[in-house]
């Protein structure tokens, strides 16, 4: 055994292999001592204090998906080596073979999937003028290639899509690409650089998977990195399922241009698909408007989000569809009631073809089919194109049909259980069933004909199970046993016999168990066989109810929140918002939040510089902008009153400050590289969102910076932009450069406090108000007034001769408590001593020198603070 084991080892080194024996599966050596503290479970020996003695710990085989979900969790891969022959008909041991590999990217089975998301493998190819990363989630059977022209681009896309495994050869795979996945904690598998993985391996391998002659009908030569990714994922995808993978029917490449782009960042600043404390849901943008009903429906809702569209044509198409919904909200709840009961068609369906489908998931699939029936009645009158194009899908009559006929109402969990075809679909099933309900009826009605025939009342029908059925009569009847009984056992006062018609009957009930079973299964393979056949059909149908669960969710939030439909313009035309909302803050907001108006773009206001108060509103004004832009884009109804919005190419963000310490990157260098990225990418249909720049480093370094960037967006790369900044000196550009435009956040002022208003108003701020804000976070009194003091001579200019506040100076320990002001100086004639002494007057310029006099004949002439 510990041979046959070793050999499988063998072939699956970098994997924890499972092993069947009896009714565990057992993991040995350093697989056990690996796998038993994340499992908790006991660690034992085989062979104690021998030489051989060997670690392991097992686990039962009923719960293995259980122990799978945690293994995969942690990152390792799992091979599971099962008995493939009946134990009870092998001669010496048992045949064993890895009948799957279960890693984090080809998961199937329900227990370890998330519902809402994909799981994605992605596998990587690389050639001299880029690459390609083949997305593959085996559980939808759904595989898209993307083509990189850089490293960068690749990083982008796979932070964005987040794959839960990574495929890629050890040669060509840029260094990038592989931290990124150490980094992120994806599991990395390598691929050895074989036959497989050529180009006319990998062209064969695509035309016999899609049964295609040639690939160009996916636009492909087969040598290009995107079909050697694809191939890749496709092999390894086979060599791990062990079984046919047909439900991956087509090939997608993703054109960039047809989406509009959001990287990591901004999704993560806009709080889209996760919130910015950590990775939860609440709080984000999708939680919000994730009101679908089915996983489909919310997965495919996150990709519309994900990828917002370019295409007038198409945006136009959603906002109809919501917009009939809306407005018919009778028909948009029975829709809502209707899909709840629709289950996960994509996923049942790979399940099926995999082979792994359980008859009560065939159950689900039939009562969804019956559900869809009765769901694209009550669209049937619907107008808008998308609705229209639902009503229209081919329904899998006969698939549902057969189901219905086929499976009992309640199929039992596994097949083994029974009870899973229903009557009259299979004549012998039903004849061995009545046979085997009907067994003790049989026996009786046996029993009674003994009895008559035989003239003894007390005979009786009994089992054991070493003799199986039998008569049993009394010592004191002996005399009346008839002469073809056959005596089998006898006991102290009775004896037990048999009857060939007993045996018989016998026979019959004990092979008709064996018998149900096996029909059993075999209707139901073909069962499973005709949902494969209809995979076409059913994977249509899944994204036609998944769009319209999308639909349909995206209208239950209009209407709930008094969205409206936005107006699209063409690219590169302004964004003109009325009574603007943010979509989570308000919603999440106790009191009354206060909607806001947007003019950006045009010849007066490509930027727009947002000053303000702390705590004014600016950030939430700002991706409040970009949410709205994002939602229409992707088809949804807008927190606004009304909107018209040029359809942008790309969303930038950069926001606030955080450290990114797992990456080595300082605050201020995150800062600069989110900025260099928009100033690179981002063009004249962009938006730009900047929540303060350049409050990283020192104030004129920031201030200076913050400055270039502005004019640069100006003058070169023209996206319209938003940008909050707490540096009032910006502020002047705007009477500067023509298309730079203020506003600000108003406040009412009294008595050395702010209420904040929360409205957008043209012009700029004139004070930070800082300070006020403190106080209501509840700094001690001291530090706000000692702080007011600073700020105060700060405002008077007090700075050394490099600019900097000289405010160190100003702590003297001999300070007289009782002075309210703080002298902040020494006295001015000893700080111009002081400045003379240390002057360097050789390489002093004479416009510097004339200032240095300026400046040291006021030190002396303006009154002592
Ligand atoms: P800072 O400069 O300190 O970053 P800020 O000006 O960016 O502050 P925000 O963080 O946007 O301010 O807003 C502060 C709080 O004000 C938010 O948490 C929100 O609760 C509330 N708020 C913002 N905008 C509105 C609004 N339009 N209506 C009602 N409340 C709002």
């Amino acid at each position: 055994m510990l041979r046959q084991y070793l050999e499988v080892k063998a072939k699956h080194p970098d994997t924890i292999l499972f092993y069947r024996m009896g009714d565990f599966f057992e993991m040995f050596f350093e697989d056990a001592e690996k796998a038993a503290p994340i499992l908790e479970i006991a660690l034992t020996a085989r062979q104690k204090g021998t030489e051989n003695e060997a670690p392991m710990c097992g686990v039962p085989h009923h719960a293995l998906e259980n122990y799978l979900g945690k293994l995969v969790r942690a990152g390792f891969k799992v091979a599971i080596c099962d008995q493939v022959e009946d134990p009870a008909k092998a001669k010496g041991l048992v045949r064993r073979e890895v009948t799957r590999v279960v890693t984090p990217g080809t998961l199937s089975e329900p227990e370890l999937l998330e519902g809402k998301e994909d799981n994605l493998l992605c596998a990587v190819r690389w050639q001299e003028a880029g690459g390609a990363g083949a997305f593959l989630d085996v559980s939808t059977g759904k595989l898209v290639a993307h083509a990189w022209g850089s490293p960068a681009a690749a990083l982008e896309e796979l932070s964005l899509l987040r794959p839960r495994e990574l495929l890629f050869t050890k040669e060509e795979c840029p260094p990038e690409i592989t931290e990124w996945a150490e980094l992120q904690g994806v599991c990395r598998t390598l691929v050895p650089e074989d036959e497989a993985l050529r180009p006319a391996a990998a062209k064969r391998i695509l035309e016999g998977h899609f049964q295609v002659s040639s690939l160009r009908g996916f636009g492909l030569s087969g040598e290009e990195p995107t079909a050697l990714a694809a191939a890749a994922a496709l092999t390894y995808a086979q060599e791990t399922q062990h079984s046919d993978l047909s439900h991956i029917a087509d090939l997608h490449f993703h054109q960039s241009q047809e989406f509009l782009l959001l990287d990591d960042t901004t999704l993560q600043n806009l709080e889209v698909l996760r919130s910015q404390r950590g990775e939860k849901r609440r709080g984000t943008l999708l939680a919000h408007l994730d009101e679908t009903r089915t996983a489909m429906g919310g997965r495919r809702l996150r990709s519309w989000l994900l990828r917002p569209l370019l295409d007038r044509e198409q945006i136009r198409g959603r906002h109809d569809a919501v917009e009939e919904l809306v407005e018919d909200r009778q028909t948009g709840a029975a829709i809502g009631r209707r899909l709840a009961r629709v289950a996960d068609i994509e996923r049942l369906l790979s399940r099926a073809v995999l082979g792994s489908l359980r008859p009560r998931e065939a159950g689900a699939l039939r009562d969804s089919l019956i559900e869809i029936g009765h769901l694209v009645g009550e669209i049937a009158s619907c107008r808008s194109g998308m609705l229209v194009a639902v009503a229209g899908i081919e329904p899998a009559e006969e698939l549902r049909r057969r189901l219905e006929v086929s499976l009992t109402d309640e199929p039992p969990t596994a097949l083994r259980q029974g009870g899973v075809i229903a009557g009259e679909v299979n004549e012998e099933l039903d004849r061995c069933r009545s046979l085997l309900h009907d067994s003790k009826q049989h026996i009786v009605g046996l029993e009674a004909r003994e009895r008559d025939a035989s003239g003894i009342q007390s005979l009786k029908v009994g089992y054991n199970r070493v003799f199986g059925y039998y008569l049993e009569v009394k010592k004191s009847n002996q005399a009346a046993i008839p002469s073809h009984y056959v005596r089998k056992q006898t006991l102290s006062n009775a004896e037990r016999y048999i009857t060939p018609e007993i045996k018989e009957l016998e026979e019959e009930i004990l092979g008709a168990e064996g018998r149900v079973e096996e029909l059993e299964r075999e209707e139901y393979a073909l069962i499973l066989a005709a949902i494969v056949a209809a995979a076409s059909v059913l994977r249509e149908l899944a994204t036609a109810v998944s769009e319209l669960d999308a639909l349909a969710a995206l209208a239950e939030v209009a209407t709930r929140h008094r969205y409206c439909r936005p107006r699209m313009l063409e690219a590169g035309e302004g964004i003109l918002i009325r009574e603007g909302r943010h979509p989570v803050v308000e919603a999440l907001l106790r009191e009354e939040f206060v909607p806001n108006d947007t003019e950006l773009g045009g010849e007066d206001a490509q930027i727009v510089l947002l000053t303000g108060p702390n705590m004014g509103g600016k950030s939430t004004y700002l991706r409040q902008v970009a949410l709205i832009v994002l939602m229409a884009q992707a088809g949804s109804f807008i927190p606004a009153a009304s909107a018209e919005i040029g359809v942008v190419d790309r969303v930038f963000s950069r926001v606030g400050a955080s450290d990114d310490l797992t990456r080595g990157e300082s605050t201020f260098m995150l800062e600069m590289l989110e900025t260099s990225n928009i100033l690179r990418y981002a063009s004249s249909h962009s938006l730009v969102i900047l929540d303060e720049v350049g409050r990283g480093t020192a104030t004129f370094d920031g201030l200076s910076l913050a400055w270039a960037i502005v004019e640069y967006l100006h003058d070169v790369c023209g996206p319209k932009t938003l940008f909050a900044t707490h540096y009032h000196e910006l502020t002047e550009l705007a009477s500067l450069l023509p298309r730079v435009a203020n506003r600000t956040m108003a406040v009412k002022e009294w008595d050395e406090r702010i209420v904040f208003l929360r409205r957008v108003v043209a012009g700029s701020a004139e004070r930070s108000y800082g300070i006020q804000v403190a106080r209501l976070a509840g700094l001690p009194p001291p530090v706000l007034e000692r702080a007011s003091e600073i700020l105060e001579n700060l405002e008077r200019q007090e700075y050394d001769l490099t600019g900097t506040p000289r405010l160190a100076q100003s702590r003297s320990d001999e300070r007289p408590r009782s002075v309210g002001q703080m002298a902040l100086f020494a006295p001015p004639e000893e700080l111009v001593a002081s400045i003379l002494r240390d002057l360097d007057v050789d390489q002093l310029s004479p416009l510097a020198a004339l200032n240095l006099l300026h400046t040291l004949k006021s030190r002396l002439t303006e009154p002592p603070s």
